[in-house]
């Protein structure tokens, strides 16, 4: 079993009572702990290193007031640069979908196989509808894959939203060029494009994601990442923010033990904001990203 970090530090945090001021010395043992802790979050070494030095540069320096011990004002400061890496100061606009000014407005969904793309098409289009009253047309362009096709028909239809039947002959890019045209003429406000996820990354996909991010130029491309994932996480963000101007991030599968060490490793690689978790399997679980929350998962 994991020690948890507050637990951790405060044996370490004992053995420093009466110091006024963070020093190198006094948290060095402490920035130990940190650092361990994010590693077995699973967060990626260039991210923890990233945030080490970060917290290190805030803190040291800084006053104790009286009523903490130097071990406390570290947690302190460890706890607020991490939800700020975690979006926290971004303010709640940056976890909101923008609409385009003429719709329909489109999300263009990227991401692995597995990763909970299309079952987060599902939530989306629930919460758009719901919470947003918007009318919302889906459709697949993952044509290596039918059952991929059939699954988003049923998410679809069990959320009250309308499906663009694609076909596995076609091009991703005809079908998503299609389903526009028929979102305008049927006056749908938003249009969620799902597309073909490998089990690992692969230069032949990100290719056709971008040629269709290039052909409909969606206002939202959101990069769906399972909170499972570990080390892997920072490659495979790297690919998609390389291939893709991502506008956001979807956190999927939170609902699970990991930790979720693999938010800070994609905000490190993308910078973009995590938008949304999936919270279930469930077309309701979906919630907006508390960035504050995450961190203390993180630190666990
Ligand atoms: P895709 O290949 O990226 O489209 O992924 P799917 O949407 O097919 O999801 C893969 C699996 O993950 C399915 O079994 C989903 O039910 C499951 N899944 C997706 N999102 C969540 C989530 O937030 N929580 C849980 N527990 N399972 C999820």
């Amino acid at each position: 079993m994991l020690d948890n970090l507050t637990q951790r530090l405060a044996k370490v945090v004992k053995t420093m009572r009466g110091e006024a001021r963070l020093t190198e010395a006094n948290t060095a043992e402490m920035l130990r702990e940190v650092r361990l802790a994010l590693l077995e979050a699973d967060v990626a070494l260039p991210a923890v290193r990233e945030f080490i030095a970060n917290v290190k540069q805030k803190a040291l320096g800084e006053e104790v007031i009286a009523s903490l011990t130097p071990g406390q004002a570290l947690v302190g400061v460890v706890q607020r640069e991490l939800a700020s890496l975690m979006g926290a100061d971004l303010g709640p606009e940056a976890s909101q979908l923008s609409f385009a000014q003429q719709p329909p407005a489109i999300i263009l969904m990227a991401g692995l196989q597995g990763a909970g793309k299309t079952t987060t098409v599902g939530k989306l289009a629930k919460y758009l509808r719901e919470q947003k009253k918007k009318k919302v047309l889906t459709v697949s362009a993952d044509v290596y894959r039918p059952a991929a096709i059939a699954q988003l028909k049923s998410v679809t239809e069990q959320v009250g939203a309308d499906f663009f039947p694609s076909l596995a002959t076609d091009k991703p890019v005809d079908i998503a060029l299609a389903a526009l045209d028929y979102a305008k003429r049927h006056f749908h406000d938003v249009l969620i494009i799902d597309t073909a996820g490998r089990l690992g990354i692969d230069e032949a996909m990100m290719q056709e994601i971008s040629a269709v991010h290039a052909a409909v130029k969606p206002i939202e491309t959101l990069f769906v990442v399972d909170a499972m994932l570990g080390q892997d996480a920072i490659n495979t963000a790297k690919a998609f923010s390389d291939a893709l101007p991502l506008t956001g991030i979807v956190l999927t599968k939170l609902d699970g033990d990991a930790r979720g060490g693999a938010a800070l490793s994609v905000r490190h690689i993308t910078g973009k904001p995590i938008k949304f978790a999936g919270v279930a399997e469930k077309l309701d679980g979906l919630e907006a990203f508390d960035a504050t929350r995450m961190a203390s998962r993180i630190l666990g």
